[in-house]
């Protein structure tokens, strides 16, 4: 059964949203613009404004959504919390308003599902409250899409591991208050059972920050290692035996229980984004004049504002049907659809925000508009979580997995040999 239709109740919620991203979140946006100043808990300035908002979230019971009913959140499916991040989508500072920002989503999986009574009680309690941030170090300098040439290790010594190695675009390991870091423990094993997951306090010896990388959608001041996205080493990095998150070798099993919902997430965020964009280009059309007649009249403007909504609205059911797969059929069945969804941002983001500045012309590449900061977001997001060529391997492997070759010289749909097979079949009536 296919059904659009939204619950009233819960449409109320939408309609909330909606108006409070526009009017909330988005001035936050224009005020605090650097990426650091949401994660930075301590900077006070923004955190004057930004707690009443989170307050007037959590009254609403809209805080943390994406939690299971075991965590306090209200268990929604992933197709409500699609629907929900589309609004969140709109605005930078939104999903931290709404407590549902990366990586501290995933790490409080992480930790719900692995850490200890104690380690929940420190870390996951205050990280749900939006008191403290977290970060998730995995990514090394030399490599990042393929986690099997990892070499960031861990070895066992009395009572403590022992992590020491470097690590790349371990994003907001300056603010973060603990660390979930990736280390192989075990170099003999299978390529996928090499690694074990750590919970590493940020106050821990032995943790240093070799600079902070800025990424191109980051505010243009400032220097350009005052970003988010720590180069670090784990320099012999002590932690007690209850860090290791998970089995010995597991860090696979533990990274794979935080990517799922959240690529989702972040794909249904980019089509509110892109849905932005779309309405600065209708607006832009109506409002501007060449040649004697609107932007909206000359066909090349209708043609792209028509093929922008079609962008969209697929990259929108696309999402909605693998968050559907997700709610309704057994775990993993969404993988295909998940990585066809990382496969659509990156082309729908790079063809929406080339049209909607091509549109605005001299403003559209001026830093005076969203639009500039959204060009720069989409070869970020089209990298992040996995680069397009990753999940295009991953999706054509699971379509080839069960294909069989032809039986002949001539593939099975072959007009001449299907003609032959159509002709006995109907003989009896073709005979006259
Ligand atoms: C904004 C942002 C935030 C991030 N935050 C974090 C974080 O908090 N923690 C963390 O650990 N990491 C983080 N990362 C790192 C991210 O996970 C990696 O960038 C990503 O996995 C790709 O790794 P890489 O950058 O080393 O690229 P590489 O692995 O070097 O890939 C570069 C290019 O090589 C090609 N390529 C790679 N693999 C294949 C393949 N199998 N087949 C064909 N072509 C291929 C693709 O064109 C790809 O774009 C973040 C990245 C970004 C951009």
């Amino acid at each position: 059964m296919i059904d659009f239709s939204i619950e009233p109740e819960f449409k109320k919620k939408l309609d909330w949203m909606n108006s409070f991203v526009r009017e909330e979140c988005e001035m936050v946006d224009l005020l605090f613009p650097r990426a650091s100043d949401m994660y930075d808990v301590k900077n006070s300035n923004a955190r004057k404004i930004v707690r009443p908002l989170q307050q007037q979230v959590k009254d609403q019971e809209l805080w943390a959504c994406h939690l299971g009913p075991n965590l306090g959140g209200p268990g929604y499916g992933q197709v409500k919390l699609a629907l929900m991040n589309e609004i969140l989508g709109r605005s930078s500072w939104a999903p931290t308003i709404f407590g549902t920002q990366a990586p501290d989503t995933g790490n409080a999986e992480i930790l719900a599902m692995f850490g200890t009574e104690e380690q929940k009680e420190k870390y996951l309690k205050p990280l749900m409250d939006g008191d403290i941030v977290s970060c998730f170090s995995m990514t090394e300098p030399q490599a990042g899409a393929d986690p099997l040439e990892f070499e960031c290790k861990a070895w066992q010594e009395g009572n403590e591991w022992v992590i020491d190695g470097y690590k790349w675009f371990s994003s907001n390991a300056r603010y973060a208050e603990f660390l979930i870091v990736m280390a192989v423990t075990n170099p003999d094993n299978a390529p996928h059972e090499r690694m074990s997951m750590f919970l590493v306090d940020a106050k821990t010896p032995g943790i240093e920050i070799i600079r902070n990388t800025k990424i191109m959608s980051d505010s243009p001041e400032n220097e350009i290692d005052d970003g988010i996205h720590a180069f670090m080493k784990y320099n012999q990095v002590r932690v007690p035996l209850d860090a290791m998150l998970g089995e010995q070798g597991g860090a696979f099993k533990v990274a794979q229980a935080r990517l799922g919902g959240g690529r989702i997430h972040h794909c249904m965020r980019t089509v509110g984004l892109l849905q932005r964009a779309l309405d600065m280009m209708v607006e832009r059309a109506v409002s501007r004049q060449t040649k004697g007649k609107l932007l909206s009249q000359h066909q090349f403007v209708q043609g792209m504002i028509a093929d922008t909504a079609v962008d969209i609205e697929q990259f929108r059911l696309l999402i909605l049907k693998a968050a559907w797969i997700i709610d309704n059929e057994p775990h993993g069945a969404a993988r295909t659809h998940i990585g066809m969804c990382k496969i659509q941002l990156g082309k729908v983001f790079y063809e929406v925000a080339k049209r909607a500045v091509h549109l605005h012309g001299s403003l559209g590449v001026s830093l005076e508009t969203p639009l500039a900061k959204m060009w720069a977001g989409a070869p970020t997001l089209a990298v992040a979580d996995g680069p397009t060529e990753v999940h295009q391997v991953q999706v054509a492997k699971a379509l080839l997995k069960n294909a069989t070759p032809a039986p002949g010289f001539f593939p099975t749909d072959h007009n001449l040999t299907r003609l032959e097979q159509a002709k006995k079949k109907f003989a009896h009536l073709l005979e006259d």
